[in-house]
């Protein structure tokens, strides 16, 4: 099925049963500009085949996951995770990737201060800004679910994301994921506050009831998410890049992975209308 080049695909929507390779020529075949990649699988393919493979294939890289998790134990841990970070921005860069989405990680270990850890992420990622503008690539900071805090971000709300880039400047900006902020009250605020920072759309569902939390998204339009709604408002803030599909799935993942990519297709194509879907020759 031809996709609108309006869409991206997540490689995480389907990586269980399809390797990068594979991947990228799908997201070609059915007419897609630009896709949205993984370290891990980056680097077992190889930076220069995927380069190779890019350039193939005529797709660039729009969301290069990640720079992270930056949270840890103690200052050598942090130096660690920090260095490790500022490698994967590289490789983004090497990529020529729009954005590298900041995976900030949960509370460490043994540890029952979200405030000082927030601090400490805050200023990692500053130092991080710094490093992505020199290698000119953007950092993009996601707001992660809530029910995530304890071991998988620090940072869970679209406010707190706003805070962060304006001590950051020019050199971050925000990607705003369903899944992440729909039940959010301030939600239509901070949108129209974040306006030209926002530099994705991850899209995807909450399935009532959820299963579990990092792994049972729905598709769009099998759960209880404003998709249309949400869309309307990130456009109205002025956002006029691709819609990105992100489905981590148990039950996608089984699925076949072309069906997936189809169905996701499809999905745009009915709830985001010309904006992300229309079919074009
Ligand atoms: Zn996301």
């Amino acid at each position: 099925m031809r996709a609108s080049p309006d869409i991206v695909i997540n490689h995480a929507t389907v990586r269980e049963r399809m390797r990068l390779d594979a991947f990228l020529a799908g997201c070609a075949e059915r007419g897609m500009r630009q896709v949205s990649i993984w370290g891990d699988e980056v680097e077992r393919t190889g930076l220069d085949n995927v380069r190779s493979l890019l350039a193939q294939t005529g797709l660039t890289v729009f969301g290069y996951n990640r720079a992270g998790p930056l949270t840890a134990t103690g200052p050598a841990e942090r130096a660690d995770r920090a260095a490790r970070a500022r490698r994967e921005i590289e490789i983004a860069a090497a990529l020529g990737a729009d954005h590298v989405m900041v995976f900030t990680g949960g509370l460490p270990a043994g540890s029952r201060d979200l405030t000082a850890t927030r601090r400490r992420v805050a200023d990692t990622v500053a130092g991080l800004t710094e490093h992505a503008g020199t290698c000119g690539v953007k950092l993009a900071i996601e707001p992660l679910h809530p029910m995530l805090a304890g071991d998988r971000t620090c940072l869970t709300t679209l406010a707190e994301a706003n805070d962060l880039c304006d001590r950051l400047g020019d050199g971050a900006g925000i990607v705003i994921d369903v899944y992440h902020v729909w039940w959010d009250p301030a939600l239509e605020a901070e949108i129209r506050r974040a306006g030209s920072r926002i530099l994705g759309f991850h899209v995807n569902d909450w399935l009532v009831p959820t299963g579990h939390v990092l792994r049972d998204r729905g598709m769009m339009g099998d759960g209880i998410i404003d998709l249309a709604g949400i869309h309307g408002l990130v456009r109205e803030a002025g956002y006029d890049g691709p819609v990105e599909v992100e489905v981590f799935s148990d039950r996608w993942w089984a699925e076949d992975p072309d069906v997936a990519i189809d169905t996701a297709i499809r999905r745009c194509r009915d709830i985001f209308g010309s904006a992300a879907g229309s079919e074009r020759p």
